[in-house]
């Protein structure tokens, strides 16, 4: 039996306005490496993974080209591409630019916590209906504003999940649900699953992410990563205590 052919779209090409940063959060350094470089490791690492889609600034492609593929030597980064103006756009030229695949792991660059247990419940979650999007239950209560300020709903608790990447899809399932959905007016669209929702009867698998697979967004996440990274590095040397 042939081999499954998966792909994964890394996204980077956001201007991450709410850093307040003049370098862009994926290029960030976190211990003396740059946001992006976790989350291509783990996909280099990852057995399920054959090919890899870097898609980031225009003005970015040849920092990303030289100063992390070739730097880290990501072998598996077949192309780095320009990516457009809204995250869905990026998503779309990613897609464009994959060779024939089966499957493809949507992911933000600026999430730089992935494992490879992630990466291998998000596939199996996608080989059910061809749509898994990683996520963790809410640890808070979460309330649905009214348009005036004044809470309008509160869903119950135990059913609300916060949605994190990768999102994992069958490559023609997802390919037709962007196309479909790009003649109309995209702009609350926040992620992949969405656009299946829409645009598609597929249901969409949910399988627990970490709570430390966090987007890096604002000043404060650094610290948090930074934190995590500390962490981990203790955890190496005092193996059994973690
Ligand atoms: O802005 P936000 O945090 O939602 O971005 C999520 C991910 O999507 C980031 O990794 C960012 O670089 C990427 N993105 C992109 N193209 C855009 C906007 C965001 O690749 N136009």
């Amino acid at each position: 039996m042939e081999k499954i052919k998966c792909t994964a779209i890394v996204l980077a090409a956001g201007q991450g306005k709410r850093m307040n940063s003049k370098i862009q959060k994926q290029f960030l350094m976190l211990q003396g490496r740059p946001v992006l470089y976790y989350s291509l490791r783990c996909f280099q690492e990852s057995p399920l993974i054959q090919e890899i889609i870097l898609v980031t600034g225009e003005e970015s492609i040849t920092y990303c080209a030289q100063e992390i593929v070739e730097k880290f030597e990501f072998t598996k980064v077949s192309k780095v591409i320009a990516g457009g103006k809204e995250r869905y756009d990026s998503v779309y030229e990613g897609l464009l630019a994959c060779g024939t695949c089966d499957y493809v792991f949507i992911h933000d660059g600026a999430r730089p916590f992935i494992t490879e247990d992630i990466l291998e419940r998000g596939f199996v979650g996608a080989q059910e209906t061809g749509a898994c999007v990683i996520g963790m239950p809410s640890k808070d209560t979460v309330k649905l504003a009214d348009p005036q300020g004044f809470v309008g709903e509160t869903p119950e608790r135990s059913r609300v999940w916060t949605i994190q990447t990768p999102q994992i899809f069958s490559y023609p399932l997802i390919r037709k649900a962007h196309e479909s959905i790009r003649c109309r007016d995209m702009s609350g669209i926040t992620d992949d699953a969405m656009v299946v929702e829409q645009e598609t009867g597929v249901k969409v698998r949910l399988e627990e992410g970490s709570y430390q697979n966090i987007k890096i967004t604002t000043p404060e996440d650094m610290a948090v990563a930074e934190a995590f990274l500390r962490q981990e590095k203790i955890c190496k040397k005092t193996k059994n205590m973690c």
